[in-house]
């Protein structure tokens, strides 16, 4: 399967849009381009019962992010600080950037 092309990507601060984690903002850690998922520090936290293991030694409930789908994240900001949806400009070397739709500032640098 193709992976398709996600409007997030690793390192991103995004706000989560819909879900019972709705308004929060997290750093996308992970980004899973075929699943059209994302790994988002601190959202969608989900207890996991565990065996020992070397990690953790005693076993027991964890706490760990599971991935959200991206249609439930938008890209926040970080120029005017609001989540935004995400236009393409051609700077003049060619290269596509990403830009807020609100402040029109790049979201790539
Ligand atoms: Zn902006």
């Amino acid at each position: 399967m193709k992976a398709r092309h996600l409007h997030v990507r690793k390192e991103d601060t995004v706000e989560v849009i819909s879900g019972k984690d709705r308004g929060k903002r997290g750093r996308v850690l992970v980004a899973y381009p075929a699943k059209e998922r994302v790994l988002v520090e601190g959202v969608n936290q989900i207890k996991r019962h565990t065996k020992p293991n070397p990690a953790y030694p005693k076993g027991g409930i964890i706490t760990k992010e599971a991935p959200i789908h991206v249609s439930n994240v938008m890209i926040v900001c970080k120029h005017c600080n609001r989540r935004t949806r995400i236009a393409h400009r051609f700077l003049d070397d060619g290269k596509k950037i990403r830009v807020c739709k609100h402040c029109g500032q790049s979201l790539d640098d």
